[in-house]
């Protein structure tokens, strides 16, 4: 289109050129006819005056006052153009003719006024035809036409009439001025030539500089726009709605707008003093390199995405970004533009509006169709982990009551009361969710084995029954609860569900406030268990738990320095229940606060027995699970109990587990030096197993580590554990802290001990644990070696 037009105007541009250039050489002409025409009168009115005398005279005059009259139309026709110069072509044509006329009568002149016998008249219009006709070439080159009409119609007459002359001087004559006239032609068609090219050289030079002024003008105007954009670019900068900031390629902020200080909440130069990443969101952060690498290797021209900054105030700012590079003209990065638009409050709209779609208004647990996305989840974690998980349907017992009591208010309230109490029965990666009414699902992620969903459920027995104010009433509930295990019981959510929606049924049915699972082996346990802990609580109140001790030898002198009281159990239904199984199961069910009272109480009697005067000093130890040490106010039932059952100080000693210990330093430390401070002794049990380091262990300043029986058993057979132990020993000796060796059972065990300097040992080589009544004996009578 745009070339088209070019075309055309151009083609338009040489037309315009071609007519002016007519118009000049009109224009030119017209001109020189005003200096022509006088000098055309004097010469015609030299020749009156030369020739009147040998010319007839009627004749003569009549041909001057031809050219007077030719002269004066050619004036008219003067006058005529600059009047109305418009019509060219016919000024030209009619110029053109009134010159031919002017000629002609020249050429008259020479033929048909040459006198006969005067040869001085003869020379003078000779003299005068050259002239004239000189002088017409000089003002006629602009026309060719004109200038070669003018030679003809002027000089081929005299030619003519000089060639009719008898005499031969007259042919020399004839064929000089031929000469003369073949000159002239060529004179002539040279002149128009020069005019022609004079004149296109004018016109170019005018489009030249037409031209000139035009590329100034654009390129003024140019510059004018660039400087406007320029103007504009930064007002649009300064002034933008949105954040704007140029980064450069190692990413420093050069040049940042008032809305994006105001976005972040850092000031203009605080902002260029920094690092672009340094206000990004760190999880964003290589979501947004990775984006910028590829705009600066070229595979992507822009990006644009959502991500959170942080605000000077450390709150975080949901942005979308617009980042561009610029580049030079080698293609070179100069620099990143970014656009930052705050988009928090649409975030918070989403949020809210995925709020009211994936939770539950009442509680603001998930709902139902959270609940679809958690199964999935979960089931696709499983396949990766290879874990189970459970999906626990529960529903409070007796809610339709409570409703109907104290009005759908309460119900409510109720509700939302339970809902934080589901909540904190699980961890924080457990989903609970309402189903409706007060139906809820929990799914529990990862699970070990069955005794972890087995306690989990147990404490959510526990934890929704504890009572509960609403609305001024205290309000007693319990929960039943069905449970199906992912793979086993399902692989898909409707099956979990409905085969946990059964075992919840069947929980109602057998009396509510319980749990049953889906799957039957996992439910026989929960039975065992349960009998267990029934058992427990029964051989408790029965006084079936009894204390066996371990004597403790010095192997220095081979006296017996303490016990370590263990518990048993011999139970009429189970037969003898070894401790690891009674303590744990005693634990979950809260019963270990009884059993540890028992212990206590009966260690206590004990130590008063065998410690009847001062030389005799026996101290016991006893076992602390992590439940017992952590107690609130461990220390202060201790302190309470020794001074209760007044026992000297130095005779109870606690072991706790090397394990325990490390889990949690900073609080045991202050812990154990309350103890000690009781007079109490501390060991370290199963010391070897944990990784811990002596040297840490001193910062407990505990009296004795009791290093663990796995190693004691291969120091006769097994390089590692001899140096083990021995570097255990020698390290124990040098920071004051004492050994005992257990589970010692062989001679060689025992030789390899004294040898490297071990201070008391325990294990069958000794003696096995023992009733109170044969460790009395063991100690009275010295029974070993
Ligand atoms: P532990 O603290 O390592 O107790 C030592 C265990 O090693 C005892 O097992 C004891 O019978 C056994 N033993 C002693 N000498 C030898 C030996 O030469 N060879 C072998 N193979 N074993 C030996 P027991 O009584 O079955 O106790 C097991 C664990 O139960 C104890 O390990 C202790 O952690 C815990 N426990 C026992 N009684 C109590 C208690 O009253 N309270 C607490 N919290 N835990 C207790
Ligand atoms: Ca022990």
């Amino acid at each position: 289109m745009n070339l088209k037009m070019n075309r055309n105007s151009s083609s338009v541009n040489k037309i315009i050129t071609q007519q002016m250039l007519v118009n000049q050489r009109i224009k030119l002409m017209y001109q020189h006819f005003g200096t022509s025409f006088p000098a055309n009168l004097i010469c015609a009115t030299l020749l009156l005056a030369g020739l009147y005398k040998t010319i007839n005279i009627q004749f003569l005059l009549a041909w001057y006052l031809a050219i007077i009259i030719i002269s004066l139309m050619r004036i008219g026709l003067l006058i005529g153009y600059r009047h109305n110069p418009q019509h060219d072509n016919l000024h030209l044509r009619l110029f053109i003719i009134g010159t031919w006329l002017s000629a002609a009568m020249w050429g008259i002149a020479g033929s048909m006024l040459m006198p006969q016998h005067d040869i001085l008249g003869q020379l003078l219009i000779i003299v005068i035809i050259a002239g004239v006709t000189t002088g017409a070439l000089q003002t006629l080159r602009e026309s060719f036409a004109a200038s070669f009409g003018y030679i003809i119609f002027s000089i081929v007459p005299l030619i003519i009439w000089l060639s009719l002359q008898p005499n031969s001087v007259y042919l020399l004559i004839t064929l000089s001025v031929l000469t003369y006239f073949l000159f002239l032609t060529a004179v002539a068609w040279q002149g128009y030539q020069i005019v022609l090219e004079m004149l296109s050289l004018r016109f170019k030079n005018i489009e030249l500089v037409d031209d000139l002024s035009k590329g100034n003008d654009y390129l003024k105007n140019t510059n004018q726009s660039l400087i406007e954009s320029q103007r504009l670019f930064q007002s649009a900068f300064d002034f933008a709605a949105i954040g704007m900031g140029l980064a450069s390629i190692q990413g420093r902020w050069i040049k940042v707008n008032q809305s994006l200080c105001k976005l972040v909440g850092y000031t203009e130069n605080e902002l260029l003093d920094t690092d672009f990443r340094s206000i990004i969101y760190p999880d964003d952060l290589n979501n947004d390199l990775h984006y910028m690498q590829q705009i600066l290797t070229g595979n992507i021209p822009a990006y644009k995405i959502e991500k959170r900054y942080i605000h000077k105030n450390g709150s975080l700012i949901w942005v979308l970004l617009n980042v561009s590079l610029v580049r030079d003209l080698k293609n070179e990065p100069l620099y990143f533009i970014a656009q930052i638009q705050n988009i928090n409050a649409q975030k918070n709209a989403e949020k809210e509006l995925e709020q009211m779609a994936y939770h539950d208004p009442l509680t603001t647990l998930d709902n139902r169709a959270q609940l679809k996305k958690h199964v999935n989840e979960a089931i696709i974690n499983s396949k990766e982990s290879d874990k189970k998980f459970a999906f626990i349907m529960l529903d409070l017992d007796h809610f339709k009551h409570i409703n109907d009591l104290l009005g759908h208010d309460a119900g409510d309230k109720l509700l939302q009361e339970f809902s934080k109490k589901l909540k904190s029965s699980v961890r924080y990666t457990d989903k609970v969710t309402r189903l409706g009414g007060d139906e809820f699902v929990i799914i529990i992620l990862d699970i070990l084995d069955e005794n972890m969903v087995i306690n989990i459920a147990q404490k959510i027995l526990d934890v929704t029954s504890r009572p509960m104010t609403i609305k001024g009433h205290t309000i007693y509930t319990t929960t039943s609860m069905g449970i199906s295990i992912y793979p086993n019981d399902g692989r898909d959510m409707t099956t979990l569900m409905n085969n946990a929606d059964l075992c919840l049924y069947r929980a109602k049915k057998i009396g509510r406030n319980n749990y049953q699972f889906c799957t039957t082996e996992i439910q026989s346990t929960v039975q065992e268990k349960i009998l267990r802990e029934q058992s427990i609580r029964e051989a408790l109140l029965n006084n079936e738990f009894r204390i066996y001790y371990q004597p403790i030898m010095n192997m220095v002198d081979s006296n017996i320095n303490g016990f370590e009281a263990l518990l048993r159990w011999k139970s009429k239904k189970y037969g003898d229940v070894r401790p690891e199984e009674i303590i744990p199961l005693a634990e979950q069910t809260n019963l270990i606060d009884a059993l540890s009272i028992l212990i206590f109480k009966t260690v206590s009697k004990q130590i008063k027995a065998w410690n009847t005067n001062e030389h005799n000093v026996i101290t016991i130890s006893i076992n602390l699970s992590f439940r017992e040490f952590s107690q609130i106010n461990f220390v202060e039932r201790v302190a309470e109990f020794l001074k209760i059952n007044e026992i000297p100080k130095n005779r109870l000693e606690f072991e706790i587990n090397e394990n325990i210990l490390m889990q949690d330093p900073a609080t045991h430390i202050p812990i154990i030096h309350a103890l000690k401070n009781l007079g109490v002794q501390i060991s370290v049990d199963d010391f070897g197993t944990s990784y811990s380091s002596l040297d840490y262990l001193q910062k407990f300043s505990v009296d004795r580590i009791k290093i663990d029986r796995s190693f004691i058993k291969e120091i006769t057979y097994n390089d590692k554990s001899r140096s083990i132990v021995k570097a255990i020993i020698a390290m124990s000796f040098e920071l004051g802290i004492k050994t005992v060796a257990t589970g010692v059972e062989t001679i060689e065990q025992y030789d390899f001990l004294s040898q490297h300097g071990c201070n008391e040992i325990q294990g069958y080589y000794l003696s096995e644990p023992l009733s109170p009544e044969l460790a009395s004996k063991f100690l009275q009578e010295k029974l070993y070696f």
